[in-house]
This record gives structure tokens, C-alpha cells and sequence, in this order.
């Protein structure tokens, strides 16, 4: 067993209905088997274990791992292109790079490069995009499951308005479909979501083959997208006859609680009220939304008909993994409307971690850092002298701390992150590298940043405190003052 000890803030109720903050200032979680078997203050738990090894963390922060509710695989080296709405940057940007991924040497590489950047960005689950070839794919899933990662993903597929290369036929999709389902979904951590692309692209046979699959394969998730665009929903609208986007899916058995769909930037009418009967989800993706000129969000909207929201950072048409990002940018799209809601850094980081638990099912192991829980976390401590800390060390109290940290946050920042707490090597400093290939799971903790820098604590791998040394309970560290 170990313990982690650290200041630990998270969200186990949800800040939108009545919950608020959770913050142990000096806390400890006791782990072992990947499962947190004990939390509270560390005094507590310390005297409770004293033969355990103690990892310190005080410096900076230590939170859950981000769940990310859509991100593209096949698109982590076209983040960036800016100036175009939707359905140009699919023709100019996306399709033309995903067409790339026929060659498995170039997928292999993109898989690796996506995957380092995920796990960089301090995101431990996601429901991942995956790319319209079998063979990525599959390759896809094998450099996920030796990430140690909780990914979701799954083959894309289309069968019109999509370049060639793209193209498969509802009968393949349903073949290569469910081969990569029965390999695949709950194999470990890794799972299999139907992944059509957006309802433009595919039939009637083809979203009926996709329905077929989820039959086929008990328990697989589903994902796509939904109105994200004004010209996408009338081009929806015109070709499907369906009476509303969501309705194109909803009328082959698609929408469920597994069921994920990214934007809805625009829904109208019934749809919000169909999502919310159906108990689909939606990824909110805000950085995306901007860049391409989606639109602003209706979260309020969302929120009262029951729809639940989580974020989604869309790589590449967002501008990068980090959920953090996200949080504010999310934050500033309601502060740009005029029914907008005012969203507290606590309701942020539910929407980056346990809501997406939710969104994907996952909330029975991850998304909070309660007892019982798998211990996915993410631990932020920023350089000393930094603005985030600086803004930490003169935080008022929690919340204050917290969303300096989503206003000032980035995947530097983060020193440490752990899936089911167990160990792997940081990808993101080892490019190309693979992030753990020991079946145990996933973590990594940056090395020292360098004695250039000064002396003192937080400035190495954290301290381990075995059995035989320090058993007394002491304060230090850079941590929230509370006033
Ligand atoms: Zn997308």
C-alpha cells in the first residue's frame, strides 16, 4: 500500500445541483491494487498505516484524472488550423490528414503522438475518434491498451460526402465493426464505441449497420456529432428527411445512456428533451467551437432539460488536449452570453472530470478521488516563481486556488500523472516513447527540473517517505491558506 499525500480537491457531488468543492488541505489516499482504500487528513491515515511508504505531493495540487469526452486521434498534428469554419476545415484540413492513416507506418506514429499528448495534458480517460482504416484501428488499440490509459474509441465510418479513401459500405462497417468490438471492447481498459462520423456522411443502411453492431457487441458505447455547424444541420436536415438532427440517430436506437454526441451547439426545438429521455450525453467543446466559429454553447439550456454535459477538447479542431484550457474557455463562452452561465471553478473541474466519468459510464471508478474509487489523478505543481505559483501561494481558499489554476494552467504544469496508481514512464518527455508498457497502468512523474533553478522542495520527483523515516505529522509545502 501506499500513501499520497497531498492537497486534494475534487468534486463528488455535482456543483450544478447543490455539491461544492471538496478540498483536504493536507490529505492523504491510501492505495493499493489501484483502488483508493482510505482518504482523509494525513495525520489520520499516516498513524493508521505507519509501515507505509509515503509519496509527498504537497507542493501544487493534486486532482482527478481529466476525462476528455471527444478527442480525434487521427488529428493531433493539424491542431492549429485556424481560419476556417467546419465544413472547410473538414475538406482543407481534417479528411485530407485522415486519409493519411491508410499507411500503418504514418497511423502507428500519429497513435503514439496523440497518445503522448493525451497523457501529457494530464487526461487518464477518454472517448477517443478513431480513424476510418481497420488496421489503425486495431493498431490504435494495442498502443492504447499498453498506455494503461481508460480509452474508448472505435472505427469511423462513412459512406458519402467524404473523399474517396474514406468510404467503406455499411456491410464492411458492420464487419470490421464488430471484429474490433469483440477484440477490443473490455479488454482491460480499453473499450469500443460506434463511431459514425456525423450524420452528413452516413446513410440510412449505414447508421442501421451501426445500430446492428451495438447489437451485436453488448455494451459497446456509441459516439458521433450533432449540430455543430448551422450550414451541417441544414445540409443534415435536407438530406436525412429525419425531423431533427438528433432524430437522424435517435430513429435507429443510437441515442442510450451509452451514447455520446459531441457540439449540439445548436439544437433545436424537442432535441434537448429527447437527449435528456434518452440519457445521451453531450461533450461540450468549447476551444473547438471558438476556433471554427461554431457558436457559443447553450449550456443553460442543456442544464434544464436534464441533458448531461461534460467537456471535450476536440482535438484538432480545438487547440490542444489540456481540459484545463477547456474549463476556461468554457467558462468565458457563458460569460459572452446573455443568459450565459456564471460557472464557478467547481463546476469546472466536474465538467473535467466527473461528469465525463458520468458521460462515459465510468462513474462507479473514476472521476472523483473517494474511497473506492480507482486512483486516476493528476498532479499539478507549478514551477516556483511561476504566475500560477504565485497565485496559488495568495489564493484565499480552494475555489480561489482552484480556478487560478483552470485560468492559468497548461500541461507544464503537471508533474505527475497516474491511471489505477500504477506506474509507467512520462511519454511526454521522451517523444516517440511508449507510456508504460508494463500491464500494471499508467503514471508519470517528471523528472527534477534542474538545480538551475534553485534550491528546495518541489523542485524534484516528489519525496518518498518510507516506514523507517519521518512517522510524525508536519506542515510544508506551498499550500492553499485558507482565510
Ligand atoms: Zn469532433
Amino acid at each position: 500500500m501506499t500513501i499520497y499525500r497531498a492537497q486534494l480537491l475534487d468534486t463528488p457531488q455535482d456543483p450544478f445541483h447543490g455539491g461544492t468543492l471538496r478540498c483536504d488541505q493536507d490529505g492523504a489516499l491510501l492505495v493499493a491494487g489501484g483502488a483508493i482504500l482510505d482518504r482523509g487528513g494525513y495525520c489520520r491515515v499516516r498513524a493508521e498505516h505507519t509501515d507505509e511508504e509515503v509519496v509527498d505531493l504537497r507542493e501544487g495540487l493534486l486532482l482527478p484524472g481529466f476525462v476528455d469526452t471527444h478527442v480525434h486521434y487521427p488529428q493531433v498534428r493539424i491542431i492549429g488550423g485556424l481560419g476556417m469554419p467546419l465544413l472547410e476545415w473538414l475538406d482543407k484540413c481534417a479528411l485530407r490528414e485522415e486519409a493519411k492513416l491508410a499507411d500503418p507506418s504514418v497511423a502507428r506514429s500519429v497513435a503514439t503522438e496523440f497518445l503522448t499528448g493525451l497523457v501529457g495534458s494530464g487526461t487518464t480517460s477518454a472517448l477517443v475518434f478513431g480513424a476510418h482504416f481497420a488496421d489503425a484501428v486495431d493498431d490504435f488499440f494495442v498502443q492504447a491498451a499498453a498506455s494503461g490509459l481508460r480509452l474508448t474509441s472505435g472505427l469511423v465510418v462513412g459512406d458519402r460526402l467524404l473523399p474517396p479513401e474514406l468510404l467503406t459500405t455499411p456491410d464492411r462497417a458492420h464487419r470490421e465493426s464488430v471484429e474490433l468490438a469483440r477484440r477490443w471492447h473490455a479488454a482491460g481498459r480499453v473499450r469500443y464505441a460506434v463511431t459514425p462520423r456525423f450524420a452528413l456522411s452516413t446513410s440510412e443502411e449505414m447508421l442501421e449497420a451501426c445500430a446492428q453492431v451495438l447489437r451485436d457487441v453488448p455494451g459497446t458505447l456509441f459516439t458521433s456529432h450533432v449540430n455543430e455547424n448551422p450550414v451541417e444541420v441544414a445540409d443534415v436536415m435536407r438530406l436525412t428527411g429525419a425531423a431533427s438532427y438528433t432524430d437522424a440517430y435517435d430513429r435507429h436506437g443510437l441515442l442510450q445512456a451509452r451514447s455520446v454526441l459531441a457540439h449540439n451547439v445548436h439544437p433545436g426545438g424537442e432535441e434537448l428533451n429527447l437527449l435528456a429521455d434518452r440519457g445521451t450525453a453531450v461533450a461540450h467543446c468549447p476551444t473547438s467551437n471558438c476556433a471554427l466559429g461554431s457558436g457559443l454553447f447553450p449550456l443553460r439550456a442543456h442544464l434544464d432539460a436534464g441533458v448531461a454535459v461534460a467537456l471535450g477538447s476536440d482535438v484538432g479542431g480545438g487547440t490542444g488536449f489540456c481540459l484545463l484550457k477547456e474549463g476556461l474557455q468554457a467558462y468565458v463562452v457563458q460569460r459572452l452570453q446573455p443568459d450565459g452561465l456564471l460557472l464557478s471553478s467547481a463546476q469546472l473541474l466536474y465538467l473535467a472530470t466527473a461528469a465525463g466519468a458520468r458521460a462515459l459510464g465510468l462513474e462507479g471508478e473514476v472521476g472523483d478521488l473517494s474511497v473506492g474509487k480507482r486512483f486516476d489523478a493528476v498532479w499539478l505543481r507549478p514551477r516556483p516563481g511561476d504566475p500560477l505559483s504565485v497565485g496559488l501561494a495568495h489564493a484565499q481558499d480552494a475555489d480561489d486556488a482552484l480556478a487560478k489554476v483552470f485560468t492559468l494552467g497548461a500541461p507544464t504544469d503537471i508533474a505527475g500523472v497516474w491511471v489505477d496508481g500504477a506506474g509507467g514512464s512520462n511519454a511526454s518527455d521522451k517523444p516517440g516513447h511508449r507510456l508504460a508498457p508494463e500491464p500494471a497502468g499508467c503514471q508519470f512523474v517528471r523528472p527534477s527540473r534542474g538545480s538551475g533553478l534553485g534550491a528546495g522542495r518541489g523542485l524534484g520527483a516528489p519525496d518518498v517517505e518510507s516506514a523507517s523515516s519521518r512517522r510524525t505529522c508536519r506542515r510544508g509545502g506551498n499550500q492553499i491558506r485558507p482565510r
